[in-house]
Parts: C-alpha cells; sequence; structure tokens
C-alpha cells in the first residue's frame, strides 16, 4: 500500500512524525508537507505564485504552500504514482465540529478525497501540545493499531474520516466511538488591541470555547475518553430543504 502523509503544523511538527511511523506499519510513506505551520488556512490553494517543491530525504518533501498544494503536488507530481490513501496530521489540537470548516488538516483530506483518494484527517485533541507531546508519541501503536483498521473498512467512494484522538494514555483510552459533528460556540475569540503606533488592531483566536454536542456526537466522545471517528462527504448540499422546497421558485 502506498501512502501519502501530510499536515498543516509543517513538516517539523511532532504530529506528522507520529503520524508517519503509524503508517509506516500499512505500506510506504510518502511525505509532502508545508515548510510551516499552515493552520486554519482550510482548503486554500495557493494561485497567485509558483510554489517550490524541496526534497528532504527520500520520500519526503516540503512545499512552500498549503496543506491543500501538498495533496496536489504529491498526486499530480512528487509521488511515483497515486497513493492508496491520504493521510493528514497528527494535528496538534482537535478537529471538531466546525473546526473541520476551518482545519487545513481536515482540508488536506477533503483534497485527497476531491483527487479520488480515500482520506483520513487526525487531530489530537490536547490544548497544550507542549505539555503533552509526549502522550501524542505514546499514542504511536494505537494509531497504527486504528489506521489499519479504517483502511481495511469498504466505506461509500465519496467518505473521509475525521478521527480526533483523546489527550490520555493509551491504557486509558476507552475505544473507539463512530460519532457526528457537534456544534462549538467560541467567546472572546476576537481581542482589540492597539499596535506600536497606538492604531487599532484585532487579534483573532484564542478566547474560550464551549462546545454543545448530542450523546453521539466527536465532542463527548473524546470527553468521555474515547477515539471518535466521524465520517464526512464533501456535499454541502441541505437535502432536506432541497426535497421539501421543491416548488419554491415557482412563485417567481
Ligand atoms: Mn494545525
Amino acid at each position: 500500500m502506498r501512502l501519502l502523509c501530510t499536515n498543516d503544523d509543517g513538516i517539523l511538527a511532532v504530529g506528522i512524525e507520529t503520524l508517519v511511523r503509524a503508517a509506516e506499519s500499512l505500506g510506504e510513506v510518502h511525505v509532502v508537507a508545508p515548510d510551516r505551520e499552515q493552520s486554519a488556512t482550510s482548503h486554500s490553494l495557493t494561485l497567485h505564485h509558483p510554489v517550490r517543491p524541496v526534497q528532504r530525504g527520500e520520500r519526503r518533501w516540503q512545499v512552500d504552500g498549503t496543506p491543500t498544494d501538498c495533496v496536489l503536488l504529491a498526486v499530480q507530481a512528487l509521488m511515483p504514482g497515486r497513493p492508496d490513501f491520504v493521510l493528514s496530521g497528527v494535528n496538534h489540537g482537535q478537529n471538531m465540529g466546525e473546526d473541520v470548516l476551518y482545519s487545513g488538516t481536515v482540508a488536506a483530506a477533503m483534497e485527497g478525497l476531491s483527487l479520488g483518494i480515500p482520506s483520513i484527517a487526525v487531530s489530537f485533541a490536547a490544548t497544550d501540545l507542549r505539555a503533552d507531546a509526549q502522550r501524542l508519541t505514546d499514542q504511536t501503536e494505537l494509531l497504527a493499531r486504528l489506521l489499519a483498521h479504517l483502511v481495511a473498512l469498504r466505506l461509500p467512494a465519496d467518505t473521509l474520516l475525521n478521527v480526533n484522538l483523546p489527550p490520555l494514555p493509551p491504557d486509558a483510552v476507552k475505544g473507539v466511538r463512530v460519532t457526528r459533528l457537534g456544534r462549538r460556540v467560541y467567546s472572546n475569540s476576537l481581542t482589540p488591541m492597539r499596535d506600536p503606533w497606538g492604531r487599532q488592531i484585532f487579534w483573532i483566536g484564542g478566547g474560550s470555547a464551549e462546545w454543545s454536542g448530542e450523546p453521539d456526537s466527536d465532542f463527548q466522545a473524546v470527553r468521555d475518553g474515547y477515539i471518535s471517528v466521524t465520517p464526512l462527504r464533501l456535499d454541502l448540499t441541505h437535502y432536506d430543504v432541497l426535497t421539501s422546497q421543491e416548488s419554491w421558485w415557482r412563485d417567481l
């Protein structure tokens, strides 16, 4: 099996090393990852300047672009053939609920899927990875077992899997729950400040995050000490509205 590993935290991140070590038990691993952090870049594609791949070892490339750029370059130029799976992560921090709309980690998996390759995004739900980096690397073997299981599933072709690992020692992880996306409510995520010249600026991010989620949500699973696996698809069509409002245009 040929696997592409990428991320949004950059090629030097602890998380991608953990992912690569876990994936190596499954097959031939190729790494094509951003040369710096690209968190919250979502599904952005670099259109206005060129991107340059630099080889950092055998089957290992860094790119001065976004996670989406990396997947595109990997599949269409850098890899000797199409990967059987795109694996993205392990992200430093959770990607649950609405996070998936901002996440570069999840977007890389979406790009894989839109290129027709089954894809899995993996995130480590710790709030401070500097404190919890060892906990992440301690989960390498657990992640290897999980990935072996997930890549063997026979899922519809339009499925991507969004995995969140609880920040626990591996023997304290209770198991796996298949979940749906919860809802995140950010408060104070915009901080007004002054620049050195006294002009007003804003720093986006931080703040406290509250969540609301059903018992079968990703948030609840991780809070309960389980690995959360949420099946996602790219089609954002609201089918309930589509089928219930078939005639709304007729009065126009
Ligand atoms: Mn990230």
